[in-house]
């Protein structure tokens, strides 16, 4: 482990209230551990529904000052702040990898580069696009004004921490709002750290701040706050729909990125060695905690076979064991709570009837052996199977076969998760037909998991409300407009 990895893991480490660090001895701490080892590696004090108040506070109080900076004085803060993750980016990578499992090679290469890249596509942004809009109306002078709301919420899932962290609140700081953060109990690392380095590149007292408490207490808190004037929320669809029945109460807009089941669909005409790899690749990636991949294998009878032997090949090969560890392909699941889950779903679908293709078995690779280890594993079986219908988030797909494209639309839309999908064909009218025709928020064709600045990415149905992350538009939604117009 690196030296500033040490000194930052070993703390003390607590909320991040105006620039403050609540960490004094006073208080419960919560143990963060590495769910290689199940070692404690950092305790973080467990902030109270007073501390989020403190924090709104500072966040209103800082709201005029930062909001009425021009967008390129906000963009030199921003790209401070890059500079800084660019700096440390062993440290974070490291930090990131420790706290959620994953590798350092995903870490390193995808993580925390892409976090860096929507630091500076946002900042960049903010200062090319218009917020004033004049309007073509007879008789009249009009224009839309967009103003930054002010407090900004944000509450955050465990599995992609420090990215998930800034697709939700650059383009709200980029635009002028001020931002309090909850991160998950179970991963709040990385976002400290982000704060220790924001702080240092001298980003004003409450713009930033970071709660580390519950959601049942400061979540909750969060979203019933009189002074919030937006909420994000990123989780699961469960509680994504408790936070947008308190806002609703409340009357505040409410972003909700949810939870998916995404479908792929493979025609026998496609490249099969691309499929297989696309697909196994989306169950292993991040241990196959990640909201939009393809647990769905909706594949043509005709070469269903051929298929199973190519991506069966491939799970096998997969090398399980410490995230640190260069040659390691898939680290554990990020708690032993959500190996259970996966364990559980695994034994159901089976007694629904389904047949394991490869089994889902607990293991202890070399010097992990406390660890929440699972091998990959793919059921086959029918739609009405629990595993097809519910979204596990594990390291676990779903086979099905189809018979023509009808078909295999029904099955995509059998279930109301709406995030992503995709379909593998060499016929790209078909491709482009079907991708047009799934409704969902984002439509892959020969690929599964693909984002980029610029492309929107978001969820319907089950999967989401509100917005989206990732482009112009994700700006514009931290901006509140309003009109402006004179009769002439
Ligand atoms: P979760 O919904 O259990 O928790 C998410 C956050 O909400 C945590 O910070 C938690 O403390 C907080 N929370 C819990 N109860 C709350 C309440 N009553 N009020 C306010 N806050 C509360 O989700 P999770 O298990 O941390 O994450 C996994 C889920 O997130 C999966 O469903 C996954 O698909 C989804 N996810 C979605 C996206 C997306 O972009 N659509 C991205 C990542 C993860």
């Amino acid at each position: 482990m690196l030296e500033e990895t040490k000194k930052f893991l070993s703390g003390p480490l607590g909320s991040f209230i105006n620039n403050q660090w609540l960490t004094d001895e006073e208080g419960e701490r919560f143990e963060v551990t590495d769910p290689c080892t199940a070692e404690p590696i950092a305790k973080v004090r467990r902030a109270s529904a007073v501390e989020l108040d403190s924090a709104v506070e500072a966040a209103d109080k800082a709201f005029p000052a930062w909001s009425a900076l021009p967008a390129n004085e906000r963009a030199i803060y921003l790209h401070r702040i890059a500079d800084a993750l660019e700096k440390n980016f062993d440290t974070i990578a490291e930090i990131e990898t420790l706290d959620v499992g994953k590798t350092i090679e995903n870490t390193k290469g995808f993580d925390i580069p892409f976090g860096v890249e929507c630091i500076r596509y946002f900042a960049d942004l903010s200062m090319s696009l218009p917020t004033d809009t004049p309007l073509a109306i007879k008789a009249m002078e009009a224009r839309i004004h967009r103003v930054p709301y002010g407090v900004c919420g944000f509450i955050f899932p465990w599995n992609f921490p420090y990215n998930l962290l800034l697709w939700g609140i650059v383009p709200a700081l980029a635009a002028g709002n001020t931002v309090v953060v909850k991160p998950a109990e179970l991963t709040p690392l990385s976002t400290l750290f982000f704060a220790k380095l924001a702080e240092e590149a001298g980003l004003p007292a409450g713009v930033l701040n970071v709660v580390t408490g519950s959601g049942r207490e400061v979540g909750e808190a969060m979203c019933n706050h009189k002074k919030i004037k937006r909420m994000s929320f990123t989780g699961s669809s469960f509680v994504g729909k408790k936070i947008g029945e308190a806002c609703g109460r409340n009357l505040i807009p409410c972003k909700l990125e949810l939870g998916g089941k995404g479908a792929a669909v493979v025609f026998e005409d496609a490249d099969l060695d691309l499929a297989a790899e696309q697909l196994s690749a989306a169950i292993t990636f991040n241990t196959g905690q990640v909201c939009c991949t393809a647990t769905r294998w909706i594949v043509q009878e005709s070469v269903v076979e051929t298929f199973t032997d190519k991506v069966t090949s491939l799970l096998k090969s997969v090398k399980l064991g410490h995230g640190l560890k260069a040659e390691t392909g898939m680290g554990p699941l990020a708690s032993e709570k959500q190996r259970q889950t996966v364990v559980d779903y695994l034994a159901k679908g089976e007694a629904e009837g389904a047949t394991a293709v490869l089994k889902g078995e607990c293991v202890t690779p070399e010097g992990c052996e406390q660890g929440y280890f699972m091998t990959p594993s793919l059921l086959k079986g029918d739609t009405e199977n629990i595993c097809f219908k519910e979204e596990i988030f594990g390291p676990s797909a779903y086979l099905t076969t189809f018979t023509d494209e009808a078909d295999a639309m029904e099955q995509v839309h059998s279930i109301d998760y709406g995030l992503a999908n995709s379909v593998f064909t060499a016929d790209l009218e078909r491709a482009n037909r079907v991708a047009d025709n799934m409704a969902c928020g984002n439509n892959w064709i020969n690929a599964h998991n693909v984002f980029a600045y610029g492309l929107p990415y978001g969820g319907v149905n089950l999967s989401g409300l509100g917005g989206g992350v990732n482009s112009p538009e994700t700006y514009y939604d931290y901006l509140r407009p309003q009109t402006v117009a004179r009769p002439l």
